[in-house]
């Protein structure tokens, strides 16, 4: 079982005065064959519904016998493409961090500290390139123009290279639009002894 949904702007979606939302998925489905052969095996079995907002962060990475990747610990809004990165990169860097962990007999959570640091950081960078997209002040071409440099820096985090330090251009992009300061999930969730706290 699996969700499709299709991404446009409303006033395309609704065009010709279709407004009901399983009316405008099989639209769409019919306009284009090969998403109509790859759905043709499949039965809708869901509602159907509009969304507008995306994004949702776990509190936590890791808790005892469970680790979060990709969208089941971070969904950031689908503009910069960024979802099958994180998911891939996620699972990659976890699949080395839980091999590590069966080798050295030991997957309590605070081993995938190194593990939820790596994803945040991926995460936190690509939504601050969210945040200044939507913001009507911000533009490329002005920042990259007062900044040259800047223009190679988004062409990295845009591309998926985000484990590295963006401060700079988070400070140049900055002088034109506010970002927002990183959120405190993504650490896994390590329960002091009992007596400690
Ligand atoms: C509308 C929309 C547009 C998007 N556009 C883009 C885009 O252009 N580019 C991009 O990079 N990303 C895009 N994304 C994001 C991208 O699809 C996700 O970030 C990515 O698929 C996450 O991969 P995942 O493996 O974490 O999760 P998923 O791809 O959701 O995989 C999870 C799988 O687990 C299965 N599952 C769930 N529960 C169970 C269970 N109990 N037992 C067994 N299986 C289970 C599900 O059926 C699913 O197949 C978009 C997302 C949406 C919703």
């Amino acid at each position: 079982m699996t969700s499709v949904g299709i991404v446009a702007e409303g006033k395309y979606l609704t065009r010709d005065g279709v407004k009901d939302p399983k009316s405008i998925v099989h639209r769409e489905v019919e306009e284009n064959l090969w998403i109509k052969d790859r759905l043709s095996v499949g039965a809708s079995t869901g509602d159907y519904f509009i969304t507008s907002e995306y994004r949702r962060r776990s509190r936590y990475c890791a808790a005892p016998g469970l680790l979060l990747l990709g969208d089941a610990l971070a969904f950031l809004d689908p503009v910069v493409s960024s979802g099958v990165m994180l998911a891939l990169k996620s699972g990659h860097l976890a699949g080395e961090a839980v091999h590590e962990g069966l080798v050295a007999g030991d997957l309590s959570p605070a081993r995938f500290t190194a593990l939820g640091a790596a994803i945040r950081q991926g995460v936190e960078n690509m939504r601050k390139l969210v945040h200044a997209f939507y913001d009507p002040k911000f533009s490329f071409r002005e920042v990259i123009k007062a900044h040259p440099e800047a223009g190679g820096q988004i062409t990295d985090c845009l591309s998926g290279d985000v484990n590295k330090d963006f401060s700079q251009l988070w400070s140049w992009i900055r002088e034109f639009v506010p970002l927002p300061d990183d959120l405190p999930y993504g650490e896994p969730l390590v329960e002091e002894p009992a007596g400690t706290a």
